[in-house]
């Protein structure tokens, strides 16, 4: 099978213009940024305000292993099948970030004949979202440093200050830095650190605001440290809410374009789910259920991380509730669960798929404690064997659960038109309302260990001595009503990467809990999980290269 950029660069996609008006969307509801891409107005929502929504559906996943899971990918393929049996489905998913496209992964925007394009545009700056997000985020870092430098009125005691530079991409060197080095001139000295951009308060404040004046709200309300008193500072008392809304202004717009069937997909925001809250901003997946019948949306990683957030965080802040969930699981990342390695993973192993099952069945009971309806989709690789393709489904009804075999990456739509249906299906089941893990009431150590123990199957939680005091000063401060964003390894139910499949009794460790107040969420690290990833050995970009014709290669 040829590459993903390939078959992007053989399939024939539609002027944007085209997709808008098949959308029903009028002059003023959208500009262009080129041929196939477009920025979506606010006053599609105002305008749409009285229609009803669509049905929402969240594609989410087991823990994933580097095997992959397809979970982009099959979010694509659905939406595409969902129109090849003519409902109006519109996609709505996460900006890529550089980060992980250099690193380690190469393109995040579906793979095979399920993705969205210009490929290359939304994996590399696309229209940018990004760079808008990442120059606000350090413009407030300069506005801090020159505060101080200029007489500190604030009293903003440099040791102390919070917030941190960004850039979106992975760069170890720069977790630490210090700043203001060489004389009086060049500012007052102290130490800072950069995280990446999909991991900052400023991505989640954007992909959380209703709308302009929501963002401005968010963002004066951002703390950015103490002063010597220990009292805390905001952007409000700075005075840069306006200049860094002005920033933002055109990145709150979300961005339309098309997959290889020309489905149109919503691409807005993107904050990482291990390290972030996970999900594409609440403005895209709005816009979506109002321009379609169904909206087919992914939250990153298995259902502990950005489902668990999707659901916990977004669904409160955006005052709505998916229909049903996805659950993405492949075999061979199954047969990892059940502790083959990488290199085993050709052989047909129906024992390892046996053992590793318990994983997709920890997702879903999360699934089921949010009292939301699920199907199950297992993305097909070429080397499955039928006898454990024949296991997996047959497991899946022995518990009762809706399942399909997925073949949205080799044929497109017409390899997810059986999924489409379950999941049509499914929406009709839904009873009820869904059920939070946690009340905002809760105290913050409650709401920790309702997480850890019935999203993750944590035996109990540890605060570092570290944590215990911050957590006085949240209480202090009055946070402790907001909602949590637990910050975890990906690859485990618990903080430790290398326990996988479904491991019980584990303890999860809170080391440090940080207020992120214009989000509107405490983030809470656990294990050893970095907010500045690092490079592998072999990064991806070894193998990007550009030929003389301007065509790309190595963006998978
Ligand atoms: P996720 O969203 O879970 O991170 P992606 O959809 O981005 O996963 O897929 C990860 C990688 O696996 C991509 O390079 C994609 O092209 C590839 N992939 C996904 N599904 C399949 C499949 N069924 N067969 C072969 N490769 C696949």
């Amino acid at each position: 099978m040829n590459s993903d950029i390939d078959i992007a660069y053989g399939s024939q996609m539609k002027p944007i213009s085209e997709i808008a008006k098949d959308l029903l969307l009028t002059e003023q509801d959208w500009e262009p940024y080129g041929h196939y891409k477009a920025k979506l107005s606010q006053q599609i929502l105002d305008k749409l305000a009285d229609e009803p929504n669509g049905k929402i559906i969240l594609t989410t996943s087991i823990n994933p292993t580097p095997a992959g899971e397809g979970k982009s990918t099959v979010t694509v393929g659905l939406g595409q099948a969902l129109n090849q049996l003519n409902k109006k489905a519109v996609i709505a998913l996460r900006e890529p970030s550089l980060g992980p496209t250099m690193g380690v992964k190469g393109g995040a925007a579906g793979g095979g004949y399920s993705q969205v394009l210009p490929m290359e545009d939304i994996n590399l700056h696309f229209t940018g979202d990004l760079h808008a997000i990442t120059t606000a985020n350090n413009a407030l870092s300069a506005f801090i440093d020159n505060h101080i430098h200029q007489g500190n009125e604030l009293h903003i005691d440099p040791r102390r200050v919070e917030w941190k530079r960004v850039l979106d991409l992975n760069d170890r060197s720069l977790r630490e830095v210090v700043v203001g080095l060489g004389g009086a001139s060049k500012g007052v000295p102290r130490q800072d650190g950069f995280n990446i951009t999909v991991a900052s308060e400023m991505m989640a404040i954007l992909c959380l605001a209703n709308d302009l004046q929501d963002l401005k709200e968010r963002l004066s309300r951002i703390f950015i440290g103490y002063t010597y008193e220990r009292d805390p500072v905001t952007v409000k008392q700075l005075g840069f809410e306006g200049s860094l809304t002005l920033l933002l202004k055109n990145a709150m717009k979300p961005n339309l374009v098309q997959t290889i069937e020309n489905t149109p997909a919503i691409i807005h925001g993107g904050p990482f789910a291990n390290i972030a809250h996970g999900c594409n901003s609440l403005v895209a997946t709005k816009t979506a259920a109002k321009l379609g019948d169904f909206v087919v949306t992914e939250a990153g990683f298995g259902a502990d991380l950005g489902a668990e957030k999707f659901l916990n965080i977004k669904t409160r802040a955006g005052g709505f509730e998916p229909d049903t969930v996805v659950i993405v699981a492949t075999i061979r990342a199954l047969k990892m669960h059940g502790g083959l390695n990488k290199n085993q993973l050709h052989e047909e192993s129906v024992d390892a798929l046996e053992r590793g099952i318990s994983n997709l069945k920890k997702h879903m009971e999360t699934i089921v404690q949010f009292n939301l309806p699920f199907v199950i989709a297992i993305n097909q690789f070429p080397l499955d064997t039928e006898k454990e393709l024949k296991f997996l489904t047959n497991w899946c009804a022995s518990q009762g659960a809706e399942v399909s075999i997925v073949e949205v990456f080799a044929k497109g739509g017409k390899g997810g038109i059986d999924l489409a249906k379950k999941v049509i299906k499914s929406c009709a089941t839904k009873t009820g309302y869904m059920k939070y893990t946690y009340e905002l009431e809760n105290s913050i150590e409650e709401k920790i260990v309702k997480i850890a123990t019935n999203v993750y199957g944590a035996g109990r939680v540890e605060f570092t001595s570290t944590a215990k005091k911050q957590l006085m000063l949240l209480n202090k401060h009055g946070h402790d009503q907001l909602p949590i964003c637990m910050a975890k390894t990906q690859y485990s139910l618990s903080d430790d990467p290398t326990l996988i499949g479904r491991p019980h009794g584990f303890t999860i460790t809170v080391r440090q809990l940080t207020a992120s107040v214009g989000a509107e969420f405490i983030v809470a690290l656990t294990g050893d999980v970095m907010t500045m990833p690092g490079l592998p050995k072999k990064p991806a970009a070894l193998n990007m290269d550009v030929k003389e014709d301007g065509r790309i290669t190595g963006l998978f």
